[in-house]
């Protein structure tokens, strides 16, 4: 274990991020230290670097990370969520939020908004302490996270999302039901929106349709298991035809852009679901037309984070689906001294991912 690392800290929307070397302690109680080999780039970190989502500063970016342990607190019991045994060395990855195991949200299921949730990268500094988030050399993992091994032959590139995209879209659809034999609209085909077509797929849907503003990211969603894809001024009538005009069975909005949800609203079939995933930055409130919602019996639900149940399943799927070209996502890594072009670069439409790695063989 070094002496002293690096961390990148985010002191305030838009500006340079400020490198620093910290003193790098051996981790005390059940805490674990992890050296990071990954960590790609958010949409939500994009929105806190923008000043869309408040965060509060000094603070160390970066939640969809992979890493190997190096150490272990005295008091940890060295085992993973499912109770088998870790060791130094393993290449792991936790559910984003660390959670008490006993307060009143935890025990009805909704660890993520635990009383006294810890999240990883959205933890505000305090003592010179910055191994809160990826954007950084190691991590130091809190008392109640839930730690998983990554499956052995995973990219990086496919494993570094899994906690975050890839385990809420699990939780996603673990909302939305069953889907065999269903059609299914996915609103948005950035890296929520793939791994919902894959994943609709995956769980048996009979038809993945897909809206995005970008060509380019509509040809992409086919790679991961769109059937047919649409711009959205021509989104109602692809839809009408290929449901013969009864609507789609379930729809996933992954932008958060109000004028998106309106637009693919009307496609929804009776009985129809909305969830609702992308919203995690403010926008204007949508117009809903009511009479609608009740006659032809809609619903519309809320995602936000996931159990560490999720997080379980979505790695079992990403092993599951290692044929697909998960690796083309992370458009480029690039070293922790680069972040400042990495958010640059994430920004652009080109990319769906940007890593921060400093594993040299990358
Ligand atoms: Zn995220
Ligand atoms: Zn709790």
């Amino acid at each position: 274990m070094a002496d002293m690392a690096n961390a990148a800290l985010f002191n305030n929307r838009n500006i340079p991020f400020d490198v620093c070397n910290f003193k790098l302690d051996p981790p005390l109680g059940d805490q674990v230290l992890v050296k990071v080999e990954g960590c790609t780039i958010c949409g939500s970190d994009i929105h806190s670097f923008l000043g869309r989502r408040v965060v509060e500063v000094p603070t160390v970016l970066g939640h969809e990370i992979v890493g190997k342990i190096v150490s272990f607190g005295p008091e940890n019991n060295r085992c993973d969520y499912s109770g088998n045994q870790l060791k130094v060395g393993d290449r792991i990855t936790w559910s984003v939020v660390a959670n008490c195991g006993s307060c009143l949200f935890c025990l009805r299921g909704v660890p993520q908004k635990c009383d006294s949730h810890f999240k990883y990268g959205h933890k505000k500094l305090s003592q010179e302490v910055p191994w809160t988030g990826g954007l950084a050399e190691y991590i130091l993992l809190v008392h109640g996270t839930k730690i998983f091994r990554v499956p052995g032959g995973l990219s990086l590139e496919a494993a570094c999302p899994a906690n975050c995209t890839t385990a809420t879209n699990v939780a996603a659809f673990r909302v939305a039901g069953n889907l065999a034999g269903k059609i299914v609209l996915v609103v948005g085909a950035g890296m929520l929106g793939i791994t919902a077509c894959a994943m609709a797929k995956f769980n048996g849907a009979r038809k993945v349709i897909v809206c995005d503003t970008n060509e380019k990211r509509l040809l992409k969603a086919h790679e991961f298991g769109a059937d047919e894809s649409s711009k959205p001024e021509d989104l109602s009538k692809l839809v009408s035809y290929v449901t013969h005009g009864l609507g789609v069975d379930v729809m996933f909005e992954m932008t958060g852009v109000p004028g998106a949800f309106e637009n693919a609203f009307n496609c929804l079939g009776i009985g129809g679901k909305v969830v609702l995933v992308g919203s995690v930055f403010s926008s204007r409130p949508v117009s809903l037309d009511m009479e609608i919602v009740v006659r032809k019996l809609l619903s519309i639900e809320g995602i936000h984070n996931y159990t560490p149940d999720d997080l379980c399943q979505a790695l079992f799927f990403l092993n599951e689906t290692r044929n697909l070209p998960w690796e083309s996502l992370v458009g480029i890594w690039l070293r922790l001294a680069e972040v400042d072009l990495a958010f640059q670069l994430a920004q652009s439409p080109e990319y769906y991912r940007v890593g921060i790695s400093n594993d040299i063989n990358l």
